[in-house]
């Protein structure tokens, strides 16, 4: 989806991945299939190519860091660092004042012990590194026996986070460029799944105060981070005394699957936003093309559905390609715009 918003803008991308099978490889003529580690085909890569990004938050930093020897790669691989390990990344949260779920580090079965009585119960606790859609991942109620959700998460350095009540899960996706200028996209609403997102829809039901504070929290980090491209801050919303606040669940540093309504929903997409930043151009105010906007994700089997889209209204099909519907695997996405 960014080759092909860059195509648009007349720019040519060059793919760098592991999986023989990306679906990237499809829509673009220049392409290395290369090991995270194999120097030799990073350094090609590099020479290659006038600005590198990327749009997986589990590259290696150390891969990041060996490109960036050689070319820009934006946004800054210190960004990967900081957000490939939940408790580094919450850590950075709570130093610029922003709320999150109360936390606690666990390297052990007595530490979690410790951590229970710091955050109460329920609680979740989630591997620092490598967890996403649920993975790695374990709650714990009062009466569970904690040694049992250690034990699931295999002893691998874990945070324990509080259960947030939320009232409803929304995130914001934010470009930003080199000169500092920040655009927010508005602030989507998220229903997510046995852990999966499978709906995204705007506007969010929020008050303009709250996507307002919302934007807020998502500029100051961007900012922190000196970021340039697009990231996405995943948000509670919960209520604090007679009005509501929002936590940070988790930051992305991507174009993030939330923001895939802006294809057809905006005025510019997420992908365009970020080939500009990155490619050190303007960025649009985003302005949203209807009434309301969703995206409904085709999860496994679900692409099957995507036949009938085909036919309603107002309805966009976007399939990925991916070749097996396993369980789980996000095949594809439904957008669907109701007119102004
Ligand atoms: P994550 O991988 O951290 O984004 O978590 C995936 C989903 O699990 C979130 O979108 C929430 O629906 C739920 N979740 C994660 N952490 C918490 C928490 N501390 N309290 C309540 N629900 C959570």
């Amino acid at each position: 989806m960014l080759a092909l918003a860059a195509a648009r803008l007349g720019l040519n991308c060059h793919i760098y991945s592991p999986d023989r099978d990306s679906c990237a490889f499809e829509v673009v003529r220049q392409a290395t299939c290369g090991a995270y580690d194999d120097e030799a085909a990073l350094a090609r890569f590099a020479d290659a190519v006038d600005v590198i990004t990327y749009e997986f938050e589990n590259v290696p930093a150390r891969t990041a860091d060996f490109l960036a020897r050689r070319r820009s790669v934006l946004p800054d691989p210190q960004v990967l660092e900081q957000t490939q390990d939940r408790l580094i990344e919450k850590d950075f949260i709570s130093e610029l004042k922003i709320a999150t779920a109360p936390y606690a580090p666990v390297h052990s079965a007595t530490q979690l012990v410790t951590a229970i009585e710091k955050v109460g119960l329920p609680a979740v606790l989630k591997t620092r590194r490598l967890g996403y859609d649920g993975k790695g991942q374990a709650r714990i109620a009062r009466g569970d026996d904690p040694n049992a959700a250690w034990r699931s998460v295999q002893n691998a350095p874990c945070i324990l986070e509080g259960f947030i009540s939320f009232e409803r899960e929304v995130s914001v996706v934010a470009a930003r460029s080199g000169d500092g200028t920040v655009q927010c996209f508005e602030v989507t609403e998220n229903e997510h799944r046995d852990h999966i997102l499978k709906i995204s829809k705007v506007p969010a039901k929020v008050t303009p105060a709250l996507a307002a504070e919302a934007r807020r929290v998502v500029t100051r980090i961007a900012k922190a981070f000196d970021y340039v491209g697009v990231l996405a801050v995943e948000l509670f919303v919960v209520r604090a005394g007679r009005s509501k606040t929002v936590l940070v669940n988790e930051i992305a540093p991507r174009v993030h699957n939330s923001g895939h309504w802006t294809i057809d929903g905006a005025s510019v997409s997420q992908f365009e936003q970020h080939i500009r930043a990155v490619a050190g151009w303007p960025l649009s105010k985003p302005l949203r093309l209807g009434r309301r906007v969703e995206m409904v994700n085709l999860i496994g089997d679900e692409v099957e559905e995507a036949e009938r889209w085909l036919t309603v209204p107002g309805a966009s099909v976007h399939l990925y390609g991916k070749g097996e519907a396993r369980p789980r695997r996000k095949m594809g996405h439904i957008t669907r715009v109701w007119p102004a």
